[in-house]
């Protein structure tokens, strides 16, 4: 599975460190190290971290590419309109 955290979002809060530990993981007192592309069966505790994370940082298979398909597969994703 793949997933990204939305550093500028996130707060450090650690309700994801301390859900899915082998996902997550904080270094230092605020920034956080993950694996973005967890293994399948730790899908439950990255869900779990999804619905607990306080400010919605983390997300997930949004970046999802086909097994071998090629690339621009993924490009109707929507885009957040950036705030000025
Ligand atoms: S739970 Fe959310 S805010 Fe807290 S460390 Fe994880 S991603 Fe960041």
């Amino acid at each position: 599975m793949r997933l990204v955290v939305d550093l500028n979002r996130c707060q450090g809060y650690a309700q994801c460190a301390f859900l899915a530990p082998d996902v997550f993981a904080m270094h230092g007192d605020e920034s956080l190290l993950y694996n973005p592309d967890a293994d399948e069966a730790q899908r439950e505790y990255v869900e779990r971290a999804v619905a607990a994370c306080p400010v919605q940082a983390i997300l997930v298979d949004q970046v999802e590419t086909p097994a071998g398909a090629a690339a621009g597969a993924a490009t109707s994703a929507q885009e957040a309109p950036r705030e000025r």
